[in-house]
This record gives structure tokens, sequence and C-alpha cells, in this order.
């Protein structure tokens, strides 16, 4: 509940700073909580990642931590995204092209346009125990399933 507050009155126009704060604030205790180390990198890469405010791949955020972060790798950038995700303030979003980073961990569903590649979030909870039921009975181990809807953006079409 708080954290949902705090992300829309960062949204709502708080300034550059108080976002990073707030954002510090939050990775440094789920960090603190796994008992993992607090590290620039990870504060950058995760400030990063909510300034940009929307999906993007691992060489984006490796592209834009640059400055900030000038002996990063691309292997690092990955790791750190994804323990970003493993600690709930990231998602991984599979769409086709490469794995795209999703600032928003909570349950909803993308649509894709396939001219420009543009995506955007759509605001619904989808029950996906039907598909992951059928992907175990023909024999996969499933670790989940997501719903990208594609077509044409209201640019392109
Ligand atoms: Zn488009
Ligand atoms: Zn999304």
């Amino acid at each position: 509940m708080t954290d949902l507050a705090t992300a829309r009155s960062d949204r709502a126009g708080g300034t550059a700073a108080a976002v990073a704060e707030a954002a510090d604030a939050r990775l440094t205790a789920a960090l603190r909580e796994r008992g993992q180390r607090v590290t620039s990198q990870r504060l950058v890469i995760h400030r990063l990642l909510r300034e940009l405010d929307r999906h993007v791949t691992a060489d984006e955020v490796l592209r834009r931590a640059g400055e900030r972060l000038p002996n990063v790798s691309l292997p690092t950038v990955y790791a750190t995204l994804d323990l970003l995700t493993d600690l709930g303030l990231a998602r991984r979003v599979s769409v086709g092209g490469p794995v795209l980073y999703d600032p928003r961990p909570d349950d909803h569903a993308h649509v894709r346009c396939r001219a420009c590649g543009r995506i955007d979030d759509l605001d619904l909870t989808i029950d996906e125990t039907a598909v992951i039921k059928a992907a175990r009975a023909a024999g996969y181990a499933p670790e989940g399933a997501e719903l990208v809807v594609e077509g044409l953006c209201p640019s392109c079409s």
C-alpha cells in the first residue's frame, strides 16, 4: 500500500531528486531484507529504471548507465536487472524481441505494435492457470505465461 502511494506521488510531479531518493530507499530496504549488499551499481541501475519509467532492454540501460558507471559491463547490467526482478522491483517481459525489463512489477498484460515496436501496458489481471496446466500436460516445467496483444498502435494504424 505504502509502495503504491509512493510510486503515485513520484509520478505526480516529485522532483527527480525525490524520485531517486525514494527509489534508493526502496532498493536498500529490499536488499537488506535479503542480506544482500547495497552497491552503487545496484542503486544507479535501479534509479535509471525508475527514471526511464518504461520497458527497456539491458543494452539501453547499459548505454544510459555509462556516464554514471564508466566500467559497468552488459553481463553486470543483466545480473542487476535480474536481481531487481527477484526482489520484486521489476519484471522481465518477453514480447518476441530481446527481453525487456519493466519498472512495473505488478500483474498486467502488454500490447505491442508490430510496425514500430511500441509497447504499452494493459491494466488487467489474467488467470494463467489453464495455459500453465496445458504446458505441464505437454511435458514442460512451466515458469510463467504472459499475454502480449499484437497489432498496430494509434500512430501506425
Ligand atoms: Zn506503431
Ligand atoms: Zn509493463
